[in-house]
């Protein structure tokens, strides 16, 4: 089983998690805010450098906001 047969967001319709701006990504938000794999489903993402979508709860300005706070601190 992967991590993503446990996302919160299995069987949704995925539009919800490709707003056309963050400010439409609540919905999504509020969806990851109660998964159990958000942190590994965001850790996927900064890994292979999801470009579009929500995951892990960050729209895709957020988790590039955090590859450059880690590259600062690495
Ligand atoms: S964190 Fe969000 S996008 Fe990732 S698996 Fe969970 S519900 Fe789905």
């Amino acid at each position: 089983m992967s991590w993503r047969d446990l996302g919160a967001c299995r069987g949704l319709d995925p539009q919800i998690f490709y707003p056309e701006t963050d400010d439409e990504a609540d919905d999504a938000k509020s969806v990851c805010g109660d998964c159990v794999v958000r942190l590994t489903c965001l850790e996927h993402a900064l890994r292979y450098r999801e470009k579009e979508g929500i995951w892990g709860g960050c729209t895709e300005r957020e988790r590039r906001r955090i590859i450059r706070q880690r590259r600062r601190s690495a």
